[in-house]
């Protein structure tokens, strides 16, 4: 999951939907948790829910962007903010593991502790939904990145000069911690993934606490 963040607060809002086009601007059109571009409905979500944390329901840095999957799953569930990591706080690329296959676990290098708080995020928003199970086809869509990310690789070793094609690919659909996965090996292609894509925390994904 790509870690983010959200710069300073633009201004005091009224209403939280006043907030969309600033984060829409700083995090590009992606939903925080399953990183796919999303056209239309992208919603601002609150880490902790307005339902319950009404103190904090137009505070900026409770702000992210959602898909209509992760945000409904995710609904009003009250929680401990510290029980889960967080893309805005957290190194949230580190402490994943995506594979080939679409699934999606804690990284196994993880004390006990930090796994459980991966696990609790990937509960919370759904993400470990098999297929059968997700009406959000978001297991499905991480297998059809992980597949557009192989043949851009095997474009780019035919002609280097494919790179720019190949972030303008991913940059329309989304998914960056899968492309970065899949060009683990290619230092020049993560560098032009981290610059593509608005809001990736960059100082954060050099450090690996856990
Ligand atoms: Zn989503």
């Amino acid at each position: 999951m790509r870690p983010v963040e959200r710069g300073e607060v633009p201004h005091i809002f009224a209403h939280y939907k006043e907030a969309a086009p600033y984060l829409k601007a700083r995090l590009g059109r992606y939903c925080s948790y399953c990183e796919r571009w999303i056209a239309t409905g992208i919603a601002v979500e609150h880490i902790s829910p307005k339902s319950n944390d009404a103190d904090r329901a137009l505070e900026w840095s409770n702000f992210l962007l959602a898909c209509m999957d992760c945000n409904s799953t995710k609904g009003a569930k009250a929680l401990v903010h510290d029980q889960c990591l967080w893309p805005d706080t957290d190194n949230t690329f580190h402490a994943l593991i995506y594979r080939e296959d679409g699934a999606l676990k804690p990284n196994p290098k993880l004390n006990d502790s930090t796994a459980l708080q991966v696990q609790c995020l990937l509960n919370l928003v759904g993400l470990n939904k098999q297929p059968k199970d997700d009406n959000g086809h978001r297991w499905d869509d991480r297998i059809e990145a992980w597949d557009k990310a192989v043949a851009a690789k095997r474009m780019i070793e035919i002609d280097e000069a494919a790179r720019p094609l190949a972030i303008k690919t991913v940059t329309g659909h989304g998914h960056w911690s899968i492309w970065m996965t899949v060009f683990a090996d290619d230092a020049d292609m993560q560098s032009r993934l981290i610059e593509a894509f608005p809001g990736t925390a960059r100082a954060r994904l050099a450090i690996t606490p856990y």
